[in-house]
């Protein structure tokens, strides 16, 4: 069955009440064609029940090969900024909107692309089931793709980040920039943009008891 993205039906729905259960069904994920090309679904990791889900937008080459999300630069970007606000990074949980690497080949190195509209919103039931499951009462929104999967819309990112709105009852809502601008704006600015980062991912403190 066709879904409003134009591929198939994302299997989200039907797997399973857990975590667990939904991780294991996302490895076999066919909704959009990225898992062509991939090594392999790289699924959100975290406490089921975090206080706080952050958000980014696909899976990059090191995700990709250790399945698992945020261990690459931006990763380690990110790591630097929970601990720097007081928030242990096992106390959150970690994901993406697209769970597939999306890239393409230059020479031998794989660089980064990004994911279209259509495989935003293929992927977009398991985000929203691991909201559903890990029932966050902080979701934070890192860079466009997150904002566009969580909120169905595109939102400008510089206008609406640092302030929290409210997503659902009982859910906040965060936005701000993805780790990996950070890497990519110029020398000068780095170490003022990593502080109106770190200004950002502090407000999520008070939700980590
Ligand atoms: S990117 Fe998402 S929707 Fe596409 S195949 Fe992978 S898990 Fe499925």
């Amino acid at each position: 069955m066709k879904a409003k993205s134009g591929y198939a039906s994302n299997p989200a729905e039907h797997a399973g009440n857990t975590i667990e259960a939904l991780r294991n069904a996302a490895m076999d994920c066919r909704a959009c064609p990225l898992w062509e090309r991939a090594t392999q679904t790289v699924f959100g990791e975290g406490p089921s029940g975090a206080p706080v889900m952050l958000v980014g937008e696909q899976p990059g080459d090191q995700e990709d090969i250790a399945g698992r999300p945020f261990v690459g630069p931006a990763g380690h970007l990110l790591t630097r900024a929970l601990a720097a606000a007081g928030i242990p990074r096992e106390r959150v949980y970690i994901t993406n909107a697209v769970k597939h690497f999306k890239f393409e080949l230059r020479g031998k190195r794989r660089m980064h692309k990004k994911p279209v509209d259509a495989e935003i919103a293929a992927c977009h039931d398991w985000l929203k089931r691991e909201i559903e499951l890990v029932a966050p009462r902080l979701i934070v929104a890192m860079g466009a793709t997150a904002v566009r999967s969580v909120l169905g819309r595109a939102a400008p990112i510089m206008g609406s980040r640092g302030k929290l709105t409210e997503y659902a009852s009982g859910i906040a809502l965060l936005i701000t920039v993805h780790p990996s601008f950070l890497l990519r704006v110029p020398e000068q600015d780095k170490d003022d943009e990593y502080d109106r980062f770190l200004d950002d991912i502090k407000l999520a403190k008070s939700f980590v008891r």
